[in-house]
């Protein structure tokens, strides 16, 4: 009888062995770091792709004639992007010589393949709510446009973007980043996760737990420390978003 009752306790554990997830690695601002390449450039994007990375975040903003570009910042080499027009932007060259890239090449870039998502952050606009909407229906847009939905999620700081985003694409997954609300408040909010800083997470340490019950996806922003990938990964965090790609790859499989 004990010796059943042990091979069925090790057949379960073994199985849940077998179905739990891996930690998925998201490449913040692309692969840029160990690659030496610009953050949120094309070629660091292309990185991402190439380490087989589940996903491969970047930032957007909106030019003053109403194109989105992809930049982290709000501006570059002095020039302000949302008070600039796209004919101006297209004409500044990132540190490797590309051109700084428009949402659309972005797109057109990450669009032939599906090993890794893209992972499109709608930056709060400095100009007020009505610009960051108005790029948050740019985004949607051009996205359903260029045929990428399928392999486009969002986040966003701005929690009426992230309801935005629900509004224009209710099938798009969409996780908020600004670590002010409980899960609770983004189930009944109808989003699909939570993007924090991992620090939140440290603090409220419940609402990985709280979040895997309610169905939401968990991702936790911007982990380089290998003690604190661990902690997370120990946790079950369904994604870590990282500088290190290549390190949290290593740590993984370990
Ligand atoms: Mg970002």
């Amino acid at each position: 009888m004990k010796v059943l009752f042990f091979a069925i306790l090790s057949i379960a554990t073994f199985s849940c062995f077998m179905t739990q997830e891996k930690t998925k690695i998201i490449a913040h601002r692309g692969a840029w770091k160990n690659t030496n390449v610009p953050e949120n450039s094309i070629a660091a994007l292309q990185h991402a792709i190439a380490l087989k990375c589940y996903g491969s975040e970047f930032d957007v903003h909106l030019s003053a004639d109403s194109v989105p570009f992809v930049l982290h910042d709000h501006s570059i080499q002095g020039t302000y992007i949302e008070k600039t027009n796209a004919s101006e932007l297209s004409k500044i060259k990132l540190s490797n010589g590309e051109t700084l890239p428009t949402l659309e090449s972005y797109l057109l870039a990450g669009k032939n393949q599906n090993q890794t998502r893209l992972v499109l952050e709608i930056k709060t606009s400095q100009l007020g709510k009505s610009r960051s909407l108005a790029l948050t229906k740019k985004c949607v847009e051009l996205v359903n446009k260029m045929g990428v939905a399928s392999i486009t999620d969002y986040i966003a700081f701005d929690f009426d973007v992230c309801l935005e985003v629900k509004k224009l694409a209710p099938h798009a997954h969409v996780q908020y980043l600004n670590g002010d609300k409980t899960p609770e408040q983004l189930a009944a909010a109808g989003l699909d996760g939570f993007d924090y800083h991992f620090s939140v997470l440290q603090k409220h340490e419940n609402w990985l737990a709280d979040a895997h019950q309610r169905k939401l996806s968990t991702n936790a922003w911007t982990v380089n420390d290998e003690a604190v990938m661990q902690w997370l990964i120990d946790r079950k965090v369904d994604m870590i978003t990282t500088n290190e790609p290549e390190k949290l790859i290593q740590l993984l499989n370990k």
